[in-house]
């Protein structure tokens, strides 16, 4: 059994709230949630984080982009929405299976913090 929270998510060893699933991708509602809609996108493939998913599987990565860009239609967010990869641990990445966030509904201030 995998140690990864997120590769047992997508094998569906642990509940999630999944919105899309796709032969490559899972999607499912952030446990703690920091917009209205906030839905993280996985490849079901395991990378730590996406400068790894871009350098060794970039077919996935595109098609996480377009599964993200999916739930946010899919989520009513009409192409208003923020699409987050944290990549390290010194901005914030605590589970080191790469996700998109996908986080909308609400207005949103630039700079991040
Ligand atoms: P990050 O900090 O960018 O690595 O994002 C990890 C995200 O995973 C956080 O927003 C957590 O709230 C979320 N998370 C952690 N465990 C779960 C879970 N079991 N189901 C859904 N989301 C989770």
């Amino acid at each position: 059994m995998s140690s990864c929270l997120f590769c047992r998510i997508a094998e569906g060893e642990i509940p999630a709230d999944v919105v899309l699933r796709n032969n490559d991708v899972v999607a499912f509602r952030d446990v703690n949630p920091q917009a209205p809609v906030h839905v993280l996108v996985i490849p079901i493939e395991h990378h730590a984080n996406v400068t790894e998913l871009s350098a060794k599987a970039p077919h996935l990565a595109s098609k996480l982009i377009d599964a993200a860009a999916a739930v946010a239609r899919s989520e009513g967010l009409d192409d208003q929405y923020r699409l987050v990869f944290n990549t390290g641990a010194d901005v914030g990445q605590s589970v080191f299976h790469v996700h998109a966030h996908v986080l909308g509904g609400r207005d949103f201030a630039w700079p991040p913090g």
